[in-house]
């Protein structure tokens, strides 16, 4: 194989993919290293798998409500084997699309851990590779505490390799990877515990959010253990106890995942050799144009610590390849304004600044707009699940900042409302905007 390439891509995820692919098509020899299966974590333990149990997980909840509108439903089983089975099947199939993908782009495939020998020089497997760029691109894994017992538990990772649905699962964490695994498991049968360190989950979001998330948690029968640190885990006749601060003991659990943050892949690739310090975390931080501290060196998605979502890894890998190798010098990424959504049960959606946020930056110019409704679907149903939403807006043209919704169809709603908040609309622009009527989004355009 030629070991000289215009482009070495370390990473065959989200972000190193759509970076070589763009590449590639300017015309520039690209090679991606990858040490395990193409996709990286969005493909093979993140968003796709995660949104295949969500969608069952959706299912349930609606077979909850088909009831209450006039379904007799019999007979109902729920095979967790033939949906993992079915999903595993879909995620070779993306495996196989991104390897071919690859090929369609001339982007060579090498396989094996990558390390790097000076700036410009990449090993694997004993071999070396040269490169005047070269795109670290290696995301990151999940965090296990370090307490006596840990490795009886698992990561998100091991949750997509369960066989079989949990009886009773303890869930550690407060990021939104815990909030929406225990949403799923719940969903689908388990008894789930949510362990929190501190008082509430969802730290860095709109409180509105995480306190209307909390109730319809609760609601569900999700048991949230607040104020919650493990101390050790212990293994008695095949269940999990929980050894917890103050000699308290939550015995019981068939399953424990951790949930508790994730950290970059950096403590392999041999930085130093590259004249490259990581941060405390082991970050490579870049400056806006993914460029690190060493020209030549760039790094994009969850390996750089900003925005960690699959779409941010993708834009900024593309932009950077069309700054490198597509004649747009200025092009970068711009991470303010991007849009997320959290799957939860309802689902959360959410872009910009939370109140807290604003105030501090803007103070007494804030104003915000909130609504709590019903939704018509829920009109009917025994189990009411709410649907809020809220604007953020500043300064007397009440320029929309922040917008938060939680329910039903949030996840849908947001990208749309996304353009409009990133073209700078106000909420004039809002109220101007006729309503789809009957739909929750347009409680959005109609706020007083
Ligand atoms: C449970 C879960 C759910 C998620 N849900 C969502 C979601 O709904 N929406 C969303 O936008 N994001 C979601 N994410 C986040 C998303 O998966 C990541 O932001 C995204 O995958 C980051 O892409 P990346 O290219 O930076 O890294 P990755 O996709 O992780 O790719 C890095 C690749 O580098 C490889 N690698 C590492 N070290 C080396 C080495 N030394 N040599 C060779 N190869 C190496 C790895 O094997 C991996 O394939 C989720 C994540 C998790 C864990």
């Amino acid at each position: 194989m030629q070991k000289h390439f215009d482009f070495l891509v370390l990473g065959g995820g989200s972000g190193g993919i759509a970076a070589a692919n763009r590449a590639a098509r300017y015309g520039a020899k690209c090679a991606v290293i990858e040490k395990a299966q193409l996709g990286g974590t969005c493909v093979n333990v993140g968003c796709v798998p995660k949104k295949v149990m969500w969608n069952g997980a959706a299912l349930a909840h609606a077979l909850e409500h088909a009831e209450d509108y006039g379904f007799a439903l019999t007979g109902i089983e729920f095979h967790w084997s033939k949906l993992k089975q079915a999903r595993d099947a879909y995620i070779q199939n993306l495996n196989r699309h991104y390897q071919t993908s690859l090929e369609d782009n001339k982007v060579s495939l090498i396989h094996g851990s990558a390390r790097f020998i000076d700036a410009h020089t990449i090993e694997v497997e004993g071999e070396r590779y040269t490169s005047e760029h070269i795109l670290i691109a290696t995301g990151g894994r999940p965090l296990v505490p370090e307490i006596p017992g840990a490795e009886f538990g698992i990561t998100s990772d091991g949750f997509f390799e369960l066989e079989q649905r949990p009886k009773r699962v303890a869930i550690v964490g407060a990021g939104y990877i815990a909030v929406e695994l225990a949403g799923v498991l719940n969903s689908l049968g388990s008894e789930v515990s949510l362990l929190l360190r501190r008082g509430h989950f969802l730290d860095q979001f709109d409180a509105m959010l995480r306190e209307t998330l909390m109730e319809e948690m609760l609601e569900d029968g999700i048991a949230i253990l607040p104020r919650t640190q493990i101390m050790e885990v212990v293994r008695e006749s095949g269940n999990l106890t929980l050894q917890c601060e103050n000699e308290r003991r939550i015995p019981g659990f068939d399953t424990l995942i951790w949930a508790i943050g994730r950290a970059p892949n950096t403590e392999k690739l041999n930085l130093e050799a590259a004249g490259i310090t990581p941060d405390k975390q082991g970050y490579v931080r870049t400056d806006e144009y993914q460029n690190s501290q060493v020209p030549g060196i760039y790094a994009v998605g969850d390996v750089c610590g900003r925005i960690a979502l699959t779409p941010v890894a993708i834009a900024a890998g593309r932009r950077l390849s069309d700054r490198l190798f597509g004649g747009k010098p200025d092009s970068h990424l711009d991470y303010t304004n991007i849009p997320s959504v959290i799957f939860s049960h309802p689902p959360i959606a959410t872009i910009g600044m939370s109140e807290t946020e604003a105030r501090e930056l803007h103070g007494d110019a804030v104003k915000i707009y909130q609504t709590r409704f019903t939704p018509l679907f829920h009109a009917f149903t025994q189990h009411k699940v709410k649907t809020v939403m809220r604007l953020i807006t500043v300064g007397a043209e009440e320029k929309i900042i922040g917008c938060h919704i939680i329910g039903d169809g949030a996840d849908e709603m947001m990208q749309g409302f996304a353009v409009a908040i990133r073209m700078g609309a106000t909420k004039a622009d809002f109220d101007n905007t006729v309503a789809i009527h009957p739909t929750s989004a347009e409680e959005l355009v109609t706020m007083r």
